[in-house]
């Protein structure tokens, strides 16, 4: 088996400083109240995810700040995975910007070189940078990725893998979380090596028995390597932020160009078409809460009109024009019935 998992690096504050060349290679935030994704240049700083903004600008005054474009993530996805599956039909996509990738028997035993290929069609193509990690399995894949950012490419061999995979701290392995750790610690297993010799009855004990299991297949090598294919949509979301305003006339013409580019990626689906049923319209507040309206529609549509009005009455119930708050965000979810 030959896994890539190909990871965009700092995927938001990547797709920003591709389209404003005066926030290339300076520390910049995409932000909204609070840091959504800095780029390596304010990671270097010690800025991280989830840091209130206000913090950020009082500390490292010198640091750019951007809203976040849904819109243009969202292309820069879709151009992403169209790249992901011209080297395979076979992604697993693990969220907007990375995916596993099988390519057993199409890189011609030079797992490096198609690695590299999909690096620099991604870098040509979508014009960010992506990671890649390369293994027997989605483990050592991820693994190698997260080894190779930012923008660079490791691949773990048979022979690296022998080295490596003993030695892994179970801590660092993706789903052991605090607890389960704590309980492994007690009973003074550490690493991966110190597995051997147990079996899932022994683990059992332990852990639960799914991860008993798991446990298992990473200390023999026989861990996942099966690529899950996406199941259809259930749903289609657009939504777009603003400044903070309660100014009638400004939240609808966001809201109601939320609902046209909803539709049109409902109309642009795959198979036959979906209509949806109900809607949902999310209003999120310049103090971070958010307020979630949702209702059905007189009749399934995927009509523009027709779901701008619903949605304009779903809006009215959060009645932001007298809340006196103002509003931040905007956005409509069109649930799917399964097909
Ligand atoms: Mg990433």
């Amino acid at each position: 088996m030959v896994i890539l998992h190909a990871d965009a690096d700092a995927f938001f504050a990547s797709v920003e400083q591709r389209d404003n060349p005066a926030l290339r290679g300076r520390p910049m935030v995409v932000a909204h109240e609070v840091v959504a994704c800095p780029s390596y240049e304010a990671r270097a700083l010690g800025i991280h995810a989830g840091m209130p903004l206000r913090q950020v600008q009082r500390r490292w005054p010198q640091v750019l700040v951007t809203g976040y474009r849904s819109g243009a993530y969202e292309e820069a996805s879709a151009r992403l995975f169209e790249v992901f599956r011209r080297f395979t039909p076979l992604v697993e996509p693990g969220s907007v910007e990375e995916a596993f990738l099988d390519v057993t028997g199409r890189d011609r035993g030079d797992p490096r070189g198609m690695a590299a290929a999909l690096r620099a069609a991604a870098r040509a193509e979508v014009g960010i940078p992506v990671s890649v990690g390369v293994g027997r399995t989605k483990l050592m894949a991820k693994l190698a990725s997260r080894r190779a950012k930012p923008d660079g490419l490791v691949v773990v061999d048979a022979e690296l893998e022998a080295r490596v995979r003993p030695r892994l701290r179970l801590d660092e392995l993706w789903g052991v979380g605090p607890t389960t750790y704590e309980k492994l610690h007690a009973a003074g297993l550490f690493v991966v090596a110190d597995l051997h010799g147990l079996d899932e009855d022994d683990l059992k004990r332990l852990v639960t028995t799914a991860m008993a299991r798991r446990l298992v297949s990473i200390a023999s090598g026989t861990d996942d390597a099966t690529i899950r294919l996406p199941g259809p949509r259930r749903s289609v979301s657009a939504s777009r932020s603003l400044p903070a305003t309660r100014t009638r006339s400004k939240v609808v013409a966001v809201l109601d160009g939320c609902v046209d580019r909803a539709v049109s990626r409902v109309i642009a689906l795959d198979g036959p078409p979906r209509l949806p049923r109900r809607l949902e319209v999310l209003v999120r507040y310049d103090d971070g809460t958010q307020v979630l309206e949702r209702g059905p529609l007189d009749a399934p549509t995927v009509d523009p009109a027709a779901l701008r009005t619903a949605a304009g009455h779903l809006l009215e119930r959060t009645a932001y024009e007298w809340d006196g708050r103002g509003v931040t965000m905007v956005g409509v979810t069109l649930p799917l019935p399964t097909p």
